[in-house]
């Protein structure tokens, strides 16, 4: 299937759950069995599976990347360099099996669109493949 994109707008720095929307274009795939891709084209964002059941855990995500990320002289201009080392620490793309046209997720797993540098318009790319 052709990638699908879908918008976030994202209020501020923090982690937004996308799962729902991901397994509703999975299942309108009618892919069976393969892959699915979520990718965020962005610099300052980054995309990740974790617990979506104690919001809690994002909450001490958050926190835990804000100390592993110092403040430093950064030399890029835009004021945003803990945003950029953030994206990459965290990554810009999962993949998750696809097991009788559904996300094969664990059960306390959720998808989570990262914002390190809000309020921004951002955009996800979804691809589902296999047969
Ligand atoms: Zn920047």
């Amino acid at each position: 299937m052709p990638v699908e994109q879908f918008g976030i707008a994202t209020p501020q720095e923090g982690f937004i759950d996308i799962t729902a929307t991901v397994r509703e274009i999975v299942r309108r795939s009618n892919i069976q069995q393969g892959i699915c891709q979520v990718f965020v084209p962005h610099t300052t964002a980054g995309v990740t599976i974790n617990e979506n059941a104690d919001p809690d855990v994002v909450t001490d995500m958050l926190a835990a990347l804000g100390e592993m990320v110092p403040n430093l002289r950064y030399r890029h201009g835009e004021g945003n360099s803990p945003a950029h080392v953030k994206s990459s620490l965290v990554g810009c793309s999962i993949t998750v099996p696809v097991v009788k046209n559904s996300l094969f997720l664990g059960t306390w797993q959720g998808i989570y669109f990262c914002e390190f540098d809000g309020p921004r318009r951002r955009q996800v790319c979804v691809q589902v493949l296999g047969s």
